[in-house]
């Protein structure tokens, strides 16, 4: 039965091979011709040319048998008996550690005495916040309230109003201080520099309310660090945009 079926799945696998199954660039011919009668698995399988298989198995090569030696450092060599006992004997270690400390102690300190010292700090730092005026004496904020939409915390609440000559100015303006992250955002944000951090981060409280922030407060704060700022942003201005 199967010797009787064999020449027709030759057959019908040659046929569905070349007319179905096999892409355009494959040539028929250049296939094994002799297919299993029992499966279609090598319909796919184009037979390039004589395939030799060697009777030895493949060996894996070892790479511990590299042709260069692994160089490994020689603990042997150390000091010497004598050495170690004469270490031991004249306490050298301790007078090593003994000096070393001894450098430390006429080097100048690392640390500095807060509050009584100070250590520098950067133009850009961010600290307690202020409210700016001109020079004559006139606020500077517009009341445009960018800084209170910018405010990722939401500690800016202002209102406004426009004045008789047609100007807008500010009728209320906090900070929650308590909220505040010191991001920065409202002074980037200000077209004016309205809002400006000082560099005071000293305003600890003993209550929350003195933490909440008005008009008044922060006029005063910028009126008092004035000359502080305006420096400040100078030099900010002179070390990042020389043009
Ligand atoms: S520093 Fe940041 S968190 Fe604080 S008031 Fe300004 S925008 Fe808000
Ligand atoms: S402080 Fe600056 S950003 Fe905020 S409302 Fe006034 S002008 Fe606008």
């Amino acid at each position: 039965m199967s010797r009787m079926l064999t020449p027709i799945l030759n057959q019908t696998s040659r046929s569905i091979l070349s007319h179905r199954l096999l892409p355009r660039s494959i040539p028929p011919s250049s296939l094994k011709a002799n297919f299993s009668s029992t499966s279609f698995r090598l319909l796919a399988t184009p037979q390039t040319g004589p395939q030799t298989v060697s009777s030895q198995p493949t060996r894996t090569p070892n790479p511990m048998e590299s042709s260069v030696k692994q160089e490994w450092p020689d603990y042997s060599k150390g000091p010497s008996a004598l050495d170690k006992a004469a270490q031991l004997f004249f306490f050298t270690e301790i007078l090593r550690g003994m000096w070393i400390v001894l450098e430390q102690f006429f080097r100048p300190p690392y640390t500095i005495m807060y509050p009584f010292e100070k250590g520098p700090l950067s133009p850009r730092f961010r600290g307690e916040h202020a409210l700016r005026r001109y020079p004559n004496g006139e606020e500077r904020c517009i009341a445009c309230k960018l800084c209170e939409a910018i405010c990722p915390a939401q500690a800016i609440t202002i209102e406004s109003e426009a004045r008789e000559d047609g100007s807008r100015r500010t009728t209320r303006y906090d900070i929650d201080m308590t909220k505040c992250i010191y991001c920065g955002f409202c002074q980037e944000a200000c077209p004016v520099d309205a809002i400006v951090e000082t560099q005071n981060a000293e305003y600890s409280t003993e209550t929350r309310e003195e933490l909440l922030y008005n008009k008044e407060k922060l006029l005063s704060n910028g009126d008092r660090a004035e000359a502080e700022i305006a420096a400040n942003l100078q030099a900010d201005h002179v070390s990042f945009c020389p043009a």
